[in-house]
Formats: C-alpha cells, sequence, structure tokens
C-alpha cells in the first residue's frame, strides 16, 4: 500500500465523483451528501452508469445494497450486473438498481411488529455514505424499511437523529448570529479487540459459538505486571496490524493509533473521528476486516465485550461532537469558556439531556455480552454520570452557587529535564473512570461494549441533544436579550441536572451508594436496562423529534430483549454440552486413571504413600458430583423459561440462568486447577492468552 496514493483507492469517493460524474450531476450529489438537501432522483441513472464503469474498472462483477439490520450485523445480497442480450451479456446496473433494493424482511428481527406475510422490504441507497468495491462486488450502503414504511435497521434512525440535531442546532446558532448549511454530528470510535491463536480458538466450541469463554481458570499470569498496555507490539501482532491498516485505508478508513492495550492479547485501533454515519459504516466494515485479516495470519479476532474471565474486557469509546460546515465545533470551549454563552448553552443541553435520558443512554449499549464489562472494576459502572474535569467542573460549580468565576489557568509545566522541551501542562487530568467525560472539544462515552454498532448509542445521544435545543430555542426565540436569556437557561439547567455530574473516582466503593442517594439509575444487566424503552416520556423523545415512531421505539427495546434472552440460551445450551460431552467426562476419566495408578502402586510396593492419588480422587470426584448436579440445575430452569413471553423470559436469563451459569463454571474451574492437562479437554487461559508470538 502505498500512501497518500492508494488511500481510499476502493471507494466511489469525492474525489472519484468529482472525476467520473457530469458536473451538474456532481453539484446535486453533493448538496445532499453535504447540506443534507433531498436527493434529485433525476441525477441516479448518471451516478449508477458512472459508478459501475468505476466498479467493473476495480473488478466487481456484482452489486449489493449493504444494510444494518436490528441482528446487530451488517447484510447483503450480491446481484450480478450481468442481462443476457441474445447469445450474451452486457453489464447493467440502472438508477433504479442504485435506489432501491427489494430483499425478503421475513427473517430479519421487528420486533413483532411487522406479521411474517407482510415480508416485502425495501432497502434505499444512502448516498451519504459512499459506495465501495469489496471482493468483487460493489457495496451501495442503505437503509432498510417495510412496505409500510417503518425502518428495519439502525442506519435510518441514526439519518433521522442527525437530521434532527442539525435542524435544532442551527436555530440555536441563528440566535447566536451564526449562519450555517449544516450541522453534523462527528464520532470516532476506539476499537478494542483481542486476538488469539487459530489453533485454540478452534479447539474451543464456546469462543466458535459463543465468541467469548464459558470456563477457565484463570492463568497464574493475568495483568498485574501492567506490561501489556501500551507495551513492544510481538512480531505476529505488529505483521497483523500493518496488513490491517492497509487494508482499512483501502477502503478510505482513517486508522490512525494502534497499540496494545490493558489486558495481554488485547489491543485497540483508533480512527479520525469524521461524520456519524460515515464513521458506523467504518466501523461495521473495521470490525469485519479485523477478523478477515487475522484468518490470513493465523489468528482469530475476538470482537466479544469480555472473551475471558478475570481480566479487562473491551469496549469502544465512543467520541462524540457537533460541528458546522464552516467548521465550528459546538464543544470547543475556546480559551475562555466563562464568557462562550453559547458553548455554555450547548453544555447546559449535553448535561440536561444525559440527565433526563440516563435510561436510554444506557439501555442502548446494553447487551448479552457488555454485561460482563460493565460495573466490573475495569469498565464505567452502569451508573451514567457526566464527568468535566477541573476546570470546566468548576465553573460549572461557579454558575450553579452564583458565584463569580476564577479560571483556573494551566501552568507551563516542566519535567525536569533539562533536555526535554517544556511543555504547557493540560488544565484538567484524564479520567478513565467516568461513563461519559468530556475530553477537551468532546464527549467520550465510554459505555458501548467492543462489538456494537455505536449507531444505537449515537441515534439516542443526537436525538435527546436535539431535543434539548429545540427546548431552548423555543424559549430564546421569544426572548429579547438572547444573552441574559440564554444565561438564565444555562444556571437554571445545570442547577436542575446538577446530580449527573460526578468529577471523582467512577470505580470506587463509594459512588454506587452516592448515586443511589442521588437517584440515579443503576440497571446492571440488559433484561433491567432496556424495559426504559417501553416508558412513555422516552418513546416521546424519539417520536416527537421523528426518529422513531412509538411502535417503533417499542419494536427497538423488544429487539434487544429477544436478541438477549436468545444469546444466552445459545450460551447454556453450550456450556451444558461442553460440562456434559467434554469435562464431565474428561473428569471421570482422570480420576478412574488416578484410581488405577493407586491400585498399581498398591499391588506393587504395599504400603507405598498414597496422599496425593487418594486426596485428588476425593476432591475430583466431589467437584465432578458437584458439577453434574450444577449442570442438572442449570437444564431444568432452562427448560421452564416461556421463550415466547420476551420480556419474562430476559428477567429469567438475567435472574435465574446466569447465575446457574456462574455456579456450572466455578465448579469446573475449580477442577480444571486440579485436574492433569492432558486430560482437560481445552486450551487453558494461559494457552490462549501467551501462546501468539510470530507470524505464520
Ligand atoms: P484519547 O482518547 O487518547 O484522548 P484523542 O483525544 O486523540 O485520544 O481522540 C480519541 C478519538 O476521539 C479519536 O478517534 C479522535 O478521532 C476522536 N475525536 C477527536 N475529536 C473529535 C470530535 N470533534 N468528534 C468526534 N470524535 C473526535
Ligand atoms: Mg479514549
Amino acid at each position: 500500500m502505498k500512501l497518500p496514493e492508494n488511500f481510499g483507492e476502493n471507494v466511489f469517493n469525492d474525489a472519484v465523483q468529482k472525476d467520473t460524474l457530469p458536473s451538474e450531476t456532481y453539484k446535486a450529489l453533493r448538496a445532499t451528501i453535504e447540506e443534507g438537501k433531498p436527493l434529485d432522483t433525476a441525477i441516479a441513472g448518471s451516478v449508477a452508469s458512472a459508478m459501475k464503469k468505476w466498479a467493473i474498472s476495480k473488478g466487481a462483477t456484482h452489486f449489493t445494497h449493504w444494510f444494518q439490520p436490528l441482528t446487530g450485523f451488517t447484510a447483503e445480497k450480491h446481484d450480478s450486473f450481468i442481462e443476457p442480450e441474445s447469445d450474451h451479456v452486457i453489464m447493467k446496473f440502472s438508477g433504479k438498481n442504485l435506489i432501491v433494493g427489494e430483499p425478503d424482511a421475513s427473517s430479519f428481527p421487528s420486533g413483532g411488529s411487522r406479521a411474517t406475510y407482510m415480508a416485502r422490504g425495501y432497502t434505499a441507497w444512502d448516498p451519504t455514505s459512499p459506495a465501495f468495491v469489496k471482493d468483487g462486488t460493489l457495496y451501495i450502503p442503505s437503509i432498510f424499511v417495510s412496505y409500510t414504511g417503518e425502518t428495519l435497521d439502525k442506519k435510518a434512525p441514526l439519518l433521522k437523529s442527525m437530521s434532527a440535531l442539525d435542524k435544532q442546532a442551527k436555530r440555536i446558532l441563528k440566535l447566536f448570529g451564526i449562519e450555517c448549511k449544516k450541522v453534523a454530528t462527528t464520532v470516532g470510535p476506539e476499537q478494542e479487540y483481542f486476538l488469539i491463536s487459530a489453533e485454540d480458538y478452534e479447539r474451543r466450541k464456546d469462543l466458535r459459538l459463543c465468541g467469548r469463554t464459558l470456563f477457565g481458570a484463570p492463568a497464574s499470569r493475568g495483568q498485574e505486571l501492567e506490561d501489556h498496555y501500551f507495551g513492544v507490539l510481538k512480531p505476529a501482532i505488529s505483521a497483523y496490524m500493518r496488513d490491517l491498516d492497509a487494508e482499512l485505508w483501502s477502503y478510505g478508513i482513517l486508522s490512525k493509533t494502534k497499540h496494545n492495550e490493558v489486558a495481554p492479547a488485547q489491543h485497540e485501533m483508533a480512527p479520525v473521528f469524521t461524520t456519524s454515519n460515515i464513521s458506523v459504516d467504518a466501523n461495521m466494515l473495521t470490525m469485519e476486516i479485523m477478523k478477515k485479516v487475522a484468518e490470513k495470519h493465523g489468528l482469530v479476532c475476538l470482537l466479544h465485550e469480555k472473551p475471558f474471565e478475570g481480566i479487562n474486557g473491551s469496549g469502544k469509546h465512543n467520541n462524540w461532537s457537533m460541528s458546522t460546515d464552516t467548521g465550528l465545533n459546538l464543544l470547543n470551549p475556546g480559551k475562555e469558556p466563562e464568557n462562550n454563552t453559547l458553548f455554555k448553552l450547548v453544555l447546559a443541553a449535553v448535561i440536561k439531556s444525559v440527565d433526563d435520558y440516563q435510561g436510554i443512554l444506557r439501555a442502548s449499549v446494553a447487551s448479552a455480552g457488555n454485561d460482563h464489562r460493565l460495573g466490573a472494576n475495569e469498565a464505567p459502572p452502569a451508573i451514567i454520570s457526566v464527568y468535566l474535569g477541573d476546570q470546566l467542573g468548576a465553573l460549572v460549580d461557579c454558575i450553579v452557587k452564583g458565584e463569580s468565576y476564577v479560571p483556573v489557568k494551566a501552568e507551563k509545566g516542566s519535567i525536569g529535564v533539562p533536555e526535554s522541551p517544556i511543555f504547557p501542562k493540560d488544565a484538567t487530568d484524564r479520567n478513565r473512570t467516568s461513563p461519559f467525560a468530556f475530553t477537551g472539544n468532546k464527549f467520550e462515552f465510554r459505555m458501548p461494549g467492543s462489538q456494537a454498532n455505536v449507531a444505537d448509542p449515537n441515534i439516542v445521544l443526537n436525538t435527546i441533544v436535539a431535543d434539548a435545543f429545540a427546548a431552548f430555542a423555543d424559549e430564546l426565540e421569544k426572548a429579547k436579550d438572547i444573552e441574559a436569556a440564554a444565561n438564565k437557561i444555562i444556571k437554571r439547567e445545570l442547577k436542575a441536572h446538577y446530580r449527573i455530574i460526578f468529577n471523582l473516582d467512577g470505580y470506587g466503593p463509594d459512588w454506587e451508594p452516592e448515586a443511589a442517594k442521588r437517584g440515579l439509575l443503576n440497571n446492571k444487566n440488559t433484561a433491567d436496562a432496556v424495559p426504559v424503552f417501553f416508558e412513555k416520556k422516552n418513546i416521546d423523545v424519539f417520536v416527537r423529534n421523528g426518529v422513531y415512531t412509538e411502535q417503533e421505539a417499542v419494536a427497538r427495546g423488544e429487539v434487544a430483549l429477544e436478541n438477549y434472552s436468545k444469546i444466552i440460551n445459545i450460551e447454556a445450551l453450550t456450556m451444558l454440552d461442553m460440562a456434559k460431552q467434554d469435562i464431565i467426562p474428561a473428569l471421570s476419566d482422570y480420576v478412574a486413571k488416578l484410581s488405577a495408578n493407586l491400585t498399581t502402586k498398591k499391588s506393587a510396593v504395599s504400603g507405598a504413600p498414597s496422599l496425593a492419588e487418594t486426596t485428588l480422587i476425593t476432591e475430583l470426584a466431589t467437584l465432578n458430583d458437584k458439577l453434574f448436579t450444577a449442570v442438572r440445575k442449570l437444564e431444568g430452569d432452562l427448560a421452564n423459561i416461556d421463550k415466547d413471553d420476551v420480556r419474562a423470559a430476559s428477567k429469567a436469563m438475567a435472574h435465574t440462568i446466569i447465575p446457574d451459569m456462574e455456579d456450572v463454571r466455578t465448579v469446573a474451574d475449580e477442577a480444571e486447577k486440579l485436574a492433569a492437562s492432558n486430560y482437560w479437554p481445552y486450551p487453558s487461559y494461559s494457552d490462549m492468552l501467551y501462546r501468539v508470538k510470530y507470524a505464520k
């Protein structure tokens, strides 16, 4: 890969569009992309023709509408360009082919909002995200809706939420005398992942079927030496990352930073931020490419939030902001935030909306996988709070208390090494324990899980902030003195929502009881977090801003709960299989072997010492019985769940099945520590976490 020449070589990007489209078509398309103007469908034919020619020159034979149904994955159905003509074929791709596709919608989740006999679904071209060629196919980013117009995907509501925010932010900006064509939300998602050897992966049924280990005693070496974070990259990992970057860059993905993460075998890639919808598409593609490139290296990329118990899980920090097309970042405090009324108003809107809608923000990142992470000690707790840092925190305190603010000036720091240049000290230190932290000119939402589609949290963020802007704009548009009215709103709202601000250690033991006192929500698992989607206030905010209809909002909740129950069910069944087919028999064999050894030894030398054998036989046989009992309990409880009752089933999964599974695991892991390694049916944690060294 040659940079910068080959960056984005597989993408039908601005430069290619400019090169290949008639100038009128190009202008019309850019107006849709950059200013949000409705697409002029008359240009579709001309765009399709240029796209086809370009795609064929890149080796494409097929095209597909690429969309993001509620499964959480991407979906695609490939059609070739060929069209018979007498005894040969021509390559055809019309404007209609570009604009709409008609996949059968009946096999995609819809949360019961649509009867299966109403199977018709449409995919529609999303011109705001560029098409690309991959594996001989032209990929056309698309939205997915039903025949009756309900959205069945994550992309359409994301675009709607962006447009809601655009509309309301512009009302606010106008009041401050700022004119712009568009306010776009921006996202930079930092992607964490694990790499393990393909050989080990193949031998772990749990990893293959569930993406996480259901059993496994801890390795004698965990992450306590803190040597992995930012550590030297092993050759195999470095080779992987180089290939990954080249692939990502060829698709125009702005992969920027790469490093080892905290846990052994854990790594991270952070891209440069861009417009939310493009960022979401890029992240979905990134996850796919991460897995594909790993295969070439004899590795497997694990994107699960908690592949290994006892060491750090993986998240996807969602860095979020809003910017005008003229380059103004609405979350940039500037040099004197205390005198920047617009910034303070925007900040108040974010704080207000995060407090008012903490429930849906939390729910938007709830999943079976992320449940193992949120609230565990490496991740932000399941409680939403906002971190502002010293400087902004002090400013907000003063506003709320009505005191005058004396700015905390960034000190000129020196590190005390004479050769090193003096560096200015940041006015705010980093806080790694807050779920929603202000980091200079953006907020970093740290709750999303590593395999999540970040469309979900961004739909909520954009919607709730748009809603706060709308309320502020309604009030300000009536005011005579905007500055005074804005300051009144700022003070009132910061006061009203002060409870959501927490600038201290979110991992400390004091925070949970303190948060409870403040009345903040603390929904620890998906089954408890998602039902907030069914509350009127939360449905209303989506409806009011044109993001979901009531039915769509409820359907999203239903699908999330259904997905959750299905995942736990698969995990429980896999666990039962592993215990019954592999672990219980292995333990029984090993006990038999120890017993045979004991008998042999006794007959060879009567009275020979046999403490090891007799103790191990007793301990392992006891553990195997306990395991058997725990397995039967899990099996029984699982059979009792009424899977048709989505809401009740999810509660039973969270509160009965998960604890049952923990019991099974505890006993089995205890046994693994005692059993001979050649009798244990699976690669151990130390195998998986410390085997990868060199490239294949
Ligand atoms: P760190 O989290 O280590 O402080 P950075 O501040 O460099 O790292 O940024 C982390 C991520 O935030 C990157 O993906 C970056 O592109 C993204 N980011 C920076 N500015 C913005 C913004 N205005 N909107 C959205 N994301 C942003
Ligand atoms: Mg970060």
